[in-house]
């Protein structure tokens, strides 16, 4: 590290590419290079609030549309980020626009430089949905998963940092006291997501649309189960958004090696 941050920080900023040209010349080197080159002194971390208004994904049990559980923790990770004064945060899509996963995609894979993170909130197949009525609605449950999981992309070009990131995300996950889901690998239709590491919660989904080409390290959360009963009113809480956004903060700080 020492030898690196002795070089100007306009040569650091020029980006991996630049930067694996150093690594050659500093060999053995190349994990912090890499770090340090992504990171930089201030790190830009990018939010995708997951789906649109239109579009807005899963519904809770209660009956409450998924986008707003995405929108609602994106924002209040941005607000928390933000007072650390270590990062720049831009939130993707931050005026809810109705644009389609496909511009979603595309405005991602344009990005060189920085961190994503991709906040969605997890339900499971069908076939586990269950009927039940609140006030006088009739909705769909399914108490039979429950915590968060991690994914990323082997077909992205940043799979290797995005694996570190990932690793560093669950790690502060666990220790904050989440447990990860792993009913994406379930060998049924739909599921069947190649684990890269149980014990994290962490899968390879190969072709996932929004972090199959990007550049940066990209991370896509499912930060627990809204279809759950009991998991729904827990990522509800304060509480609970608190303790997510604080390990989530410090995953990021232990990545970019800023503490
Ligand atoms: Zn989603």
């Amino acid at each position: 590290m020492a030898v690196f941050l002795a070089l100007p920080f306009s040569v650091l900023r020029r980006g991996v590419k630049d930067c694996m040209f150093l690594a050659m010349l500093f060999a053995g080197a190349m994990p912090v290079l890499a770090d340090y080159s992504i990171c930089g002194e201030k790190p830009t971390i990018y939010l995708d609030i997951g789906h649109t208004a239109k579009m807005p994904g899963a519904k809770s049990a209660r009956g409450k549309p998924e986008y707003l559980f995405n929108d609602r923790l994106v924002r209040e990770i941005s607000t928390s980020l933000k007072k650390e004064r270590k990062f720049d945060v831009k939130i993707i899509n931050s005026s809810g626009k109705n644009i389609s996963l496909k511009q979603r995609s595309k405005s991602v894979r344009a990005i060189e430089t920085g961190i994503l993170a991709s906040i969605h909130h997890d339900s499971v197949q069908r076939k586990y949905l269950k009927n039940w009525t609140v006030q006088g609605k009739k909705r769909r449950y399914s108490d039979r998963f429950q915590g968060y999981s991690l994914f990323i992309s082997g077909s992205a070009p940043s799979f290797k940092e995005s694996r570190k990131l990932a690793e560093s995300l669950g790690a502060q996950l666990k220790q904050a006291g989440m447990h990860p889901s792993l009913h994406h690998a379930e060998a049924i239709p739909g599921e069947g997501r190649p684990l890269l590491d149980a014990s994290i919660g962490l899968y390879n989904f190969y072709r996932l649309a929004i972090l199959k080409k990007t550049r940066i390290p990209a991370v896509l959360i499912e930060v627990g189960i809204i279809v759950d009963r009991s998991e729904e009113l827990m990522l509800e809480t304060p509480r609970f958004r608190k303790t997510f956004i604080e390990a989530f903060t410090r995953g990021v700080n232990s990545y970019c090696g800023l503490h």
